[in-house]
Parts: C-alpha cells; structure tokens; sequence
C-alpha cells in the first residue's frame, strides 16, 4: 500500500482580509477556475490535510470538498481568518472532527489594523468561543508574529490558555503564495525575547504537546535572525501542496511558484512520479530559503523526531533546576547583542528583496482579469 502523505490544499486566492503581511488578496484567482471536485477526487491517501486559501470560507462548496478529503484523509484542519461565523460553525456541525484554526493577530487594535478586517478580533473570538460551546475539539489560535504584534504574544496565549485551545505561531515569510518579498522583522530582540517568555510558559506546562511546540518557537526565533533550519526540509518527497489551479507544488515558501505536474490534467501517480517532480525535488534538496512554517516543520519534527526530543529532555532538565530557557543559547543572538554581527548583516540574511517584484502564482487567465479590472476584479472575493 502506499504511503499516506501530508497534504495542503489551497483552495482559492480570494481572501476578505487585507493584511499588512500578505498581498494574496490583491491577487485574487478566479473562481470558475479554482481546484474542482473531480480534481479533489484524485489527491492520494493523506494521514493530514491542511485547507487554506486565501480565505477558504469564501468557496461556497467548501462542505463538498471536505466531504471528499475526509473520505481519504485521517485528520483535516481548516485554517482561516474566521470572519464567516456561520459557514463555519454549519460545517463544523457536519463534520465536528475537523479541525479549525482561526488567525488572530493580537488583541482587538493590534488584530484589526494588521488584518484591515472591520470588527476583526470580535469576529474571529467569537466564532472561536462559539464553536467551544458546540463541543468542537480541534480548535486553537493562529498568530503570525511580527513586529506589531509580538507584545501581544503572551495575552494571546493567555486566552487561548483559558480557553483550552491550540496556539500556533508563525513568523513573516516571503513567497509568491503570500505574494511578499518585503516582509522582515525589524527589532528582532524585542520580538525573541517575547518568544522567549512564550517558550519559557510552554516548557512549563504539563503538556508534552506543548513542550514541542516550544522548540518550534526556538526554531522561529533561529529563522528571525536569518540562521539555517534547524531540522532538514523535506517538501516534495512525503508532503505536498496544491494551489487553486490543480498545480502541485513541494511548498508555499519558494520565491517562484515550483510545479511537479497539474492534477487537472494528470493522475496523481502520474505526477507524483514525473520528471517534472524529481526536478522539484532536486531543488528542494539545494533550497536556501530556510523557511520554519507549521507546514514544512511539522512532517520534519516527526520524522526527525530525537532532535526536538532531545532539546525538549535537555531543556526540561534545566527547568527543574530553576535555569530558563534563554534566546542566548543561540550563537547569533550573542553575536547580535555583543556587536559582532550588525543588523544589516542580518537584514542580508533574510529572504527579504526591496528591489524585486514579488511573484504572484496567478494563471494567464487570473492575471488578465486582474490587470483589466483590478477594483472589479477583488470585489469577487464576496462572492459565496
Ligand atoms: S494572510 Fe490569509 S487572511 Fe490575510 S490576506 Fe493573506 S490569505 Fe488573506
Ligand atoms: S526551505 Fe523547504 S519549505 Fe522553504 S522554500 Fe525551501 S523547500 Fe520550500
């Protein structure tokens, strides 16, 4: 039989939000061309699947496509900016095992003036308290730190604390799924040492669970200062992603869309074993981008599971000796702090590019549209 993969589906680049961290609904997809049922149908077994967008509430057969993924996945999460209340909590009351992650990015200001969502937080608590009430397991928070927000880090986790819920970080990234080239922290001390007091609450708790997940936030603070992953990437050769347009791609972290096949025109073992994927693969294997997303690290964490293990045992001993976990155990933190490395050396080592143009992903058919009626054109993105 063969091996269940990890698998995202992107199921349009409509988006409702307007964040200062992700152009994507500026380069929204058509709907008539967005990822069909009939494609949906030929995606192979996958032990987890990840449904985003853009906003994937937006898609008004979003029950549909979750019914044909749960046939042929274990576990599916839904991750959205959780605006549509109603849509969400109907499929949650047809499909109460899924799972759903819903991004806040702060507290109420800080939320809605990084997300440009009117009512923003209320929205998205809400739908978060609602669904807690309906009995829904598989439900947390999503946060992408940056420098706006990272003050907010601690309350954020607080809440989702009391609530009982997942609280999953991230950190800003460049790629043509976010449709970013320019996104980079600016004050990356004040930001690690607010994951530090993160890190510090996690390894403190009695969740083994969480304990993981504060080597991902040690990973996350390794990524702001530009240092290479701490774990192998993988993508490509047990993980995949696939865009609205039936495209697989390894990831959403290239610069440049990388495509191993179309799934519209191909079967997946057709695409999965073409020269066009092995070409994919070879160029993940010398990839520079270093990216630390839940997406690529979570497969990474499990299949080289002794080195977070190792960490967490490492750090958890010192715990109970009193001695916490420190941003400085990181050499280029130190560097940093001791002005043997300057913060243009570091603004060098991100993927951040000024002077490029961020790629967008979009087929012919989207990016005419868009460049004959750009206004016109994102007012599609209320469409249900
Ligand atoms: S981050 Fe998500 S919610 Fe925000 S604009 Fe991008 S796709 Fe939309
Ligand atoms: S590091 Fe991995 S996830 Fe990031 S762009 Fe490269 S292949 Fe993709």
């Amino acid at each position: 039989m063969a091996k269940k993969l990890n698998g995202t589906v992107i199921v349009t680049y409509r988006c409702n939000a307007r964040c200062n961290m992700c152009s994507r609904y500026k380069a929204p997809s058509l709907p008539e061309e967005e990822i069909s049922l009939e494609t949906i149908k030929k995606l192979p077994a996958m032990y987890f699947t990840n449904i985003t967008g853009g906003e994937p509430f937006i898609r008004s057969d979003l029950q549909d496509i979750v019914r044909e993924l749960n046939k042929k996945s274990d576990r599916i999460v839904i991750s959205t900016n959780g605006f549509f209340t109603d849509r969400i909590v109907e499929l949650c009351k047809n499909f109460p095992n899924i799972g759903i992650r819903i991004s806040i990015e702060g507290m109420r200001e800080t939320n809605d003036e990084i997300r440009g969502l009117p009512d923003g937080f209320n929205r998205g608590y809400e739908t978060l308290k609602k669904l807690k009430e309906m009995g829904v397991k598989d439900i947390g928070f999503g946060m992408t730190v940056q420098d706006m927000n990272a003050k907010d880090l601690m309350s954020l986790y607080d809440i989702s604390d009391k609530l009982g819920m997942e609280f999953a970080t991230a950190s800003l990234h460049n790629s043509f799924y976010f449709v970013e080239n320019k996104n980079i922290i600016s004050d990356r001390q004040m930001v690690a040492e607010n994951f530090e007091k993160l890190i510090n609450a996690l390894l403190n708790s009695r969740s083994p669970k969480k304990w993981f997940r504060a080597y991902f936030n040690h990973g996350l603070i390794n990524y702001i200062y530009g240092q290479d992953r701490l774990l192998p990437c993988d993508m490509s050769f047990d993980t995949f992603f696939i865009d609205p347009y039936g495209d697989v791609m390894p990831c959403n972290g290239t610069k440049e869309k990388e495509v191993m096949g179309n799934l519209n025109v191909q079967t997946w073992e057709e695409l999965w074993n073409s020269p066009a994927a092995d070409e994919v693969r070879k160029k993940v294997r010398c990839c520079d981008r270093q990216c630390w997303m839940i997406g690529s690290v979570s497969p990474a964490m499990h299949k080289y599971i002794w080195v977070p293990a190792i960490w967490v045992v490492r750090h958890k001993l010192r715990f109970w000796t009193k001695k916490k976990y420190s941003i400085y155990e990181i050499p280029v933190v130190r560097e940093y702090r001791d002005g043997r490395i300057t913060k243009a050396e570091l603004d060098r080592l991100s993927t951040c590019d000024l002077c490029g143009v961020a790629s967008d992903g979009l087929s012919e058919m989207s990016r005419k549209k868009l460049s004959a009626d750009p206004e016109e054109k994102r007012k599609d993105d209320h469409i249900i």
